[in-house]
């Protein structure tokens, strides 16, 4: 059999461009669903001019729970009829199944470090805004399962924490299409720093996609940037993959090495906005707002402070 086409869709959402990708296959799959404007605005015009259509969808694949990845989820499955597979890790469907699981995320993590009264607020503002409906995954997977979308195309499940605790990738078998949500992070997206909570993982889920995944294609969630600022786009091809994935693995050595002298030396709470880490913006000559959502900044610094502490304590 041939290759089976896949297509990105883009919908805005301020100052982010979400990707969605559609896998043409006999069972037709969407793969990240954008926020709860997304499949009327963005996926059902892009189907359209496919000669596709919404309702037609049997699989919704979910690389992760970030409300801009999950929150047109229900909106789709309603679009279906309730047709659609929905299919998220267990560790990331929380987040699909609650809005406040992401006012608590946010309150463990980078709420810590921001000094915002209304954090929390805005979060669950957030949260009712742009998630089209909580609802129970009809198909949870840990990674090393095989789905099958009809007329010899399949798709492996392959587990990548790191971004969040539930990040996997979906490899079409044969033409190692991989789709990998936010689990690459190059310099990060429109924050300029790459997020991720768990930075032992990161690091090994980067490996694998490296040595072992090996992709064709690489698709990615957001354009993210090289070192220079230029964005890489959201379809890569095997050099661009691999260019990727090394840059990730370097970006996240530097990080991991500026964030040790930091706790070595000590946290110290200053007035910077970078404070506790400011050695390690210093460092890095990150010059971002730290503050700015998702702050990736915080969210991943708290996440080497934590492992830190873990380690040495
Ligand atoms: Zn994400």
């Amino acid at each position: 059999m041939g290759e089976v086409n896949i297509h990105p869709i883009v919908s805005p959402w301020g100052r982010f461009g979400l990707y969605t990708f559609f896998i043409d296959a006999e069972q037709p799959a969407i793969v990240d669903t954008g926020i709860a404007s997304s499949p009327a605005e963005g996926m059902a015009p892009a189907l359209a001019e496919l000669g596709r259509r919404l309702e037609d969808v049997r699989w919704i694949l979910l690389t992760h729970g970030h409300i801009d990845h999950i929150g047109g989820a229900h909106a789709l499955w309603e679009a279906t009829g309730r047709r659609a597979q929905v299919v998220i890790h267990e560790a990331d469907a929380p987040l699909l199944r609650s809005r406040q699981a992401h006012v608590d995320d946010y309150l463990a993590g980078r709420g810590q470090y921001l000094n915002d009264p209304d954090g929390a607020a805005k979060v669950t503002a957030a949260a009712d805004a742009v998630i089209s409906g909580e609802m129970e995954p009809t198909l949870l997977v840990r990674g090393g399962e095989t789905l099958s979308l009809g007329g010899g195309t399949e798709i492996s499940v392959h587990s990548i924490p790191g971004h969040t605790p539930g990040s996997v990738a979906y490899v079409v078998e044969g033409q190692n299409s991989v789709f990998v949500g936010d689990a690459v992070q190059v310099h990060g997206a429109a924050n300029g720093f790459p997020g991720y909570t768990d930075p032992d993982a990161y690091r090994d889920s980067l490996a694998y996609l490296r040595e072992t995944i090996r992709p064709e294609k690489l698709y990615l969630g957001h354009p993210y940037r090289r070192a220079d600022g230029t964005p890489y786009g959201v379809e890569l091809d095997r050099d661009q993959a691999a260019e990727a994935l090394r840059d990730s693995v370097d970006i996240e050595g530097g990080v991991r090495d500026a964030v040790h002298r930091c706790l070595c030396h000590g946290l110290l709470d200053t007035d910077s906005a970078y404070a506790p880490f400011t050695p390690v913006a210093d460092e890095l000559g990150y010059t971002g707002d730290p503050t700015l959502e998702p702050s990736p900044f915080f969210t991943t610094l708290h996440g080497y402070r934590t492992q830190f502490s873990h380690k040495y304590r």
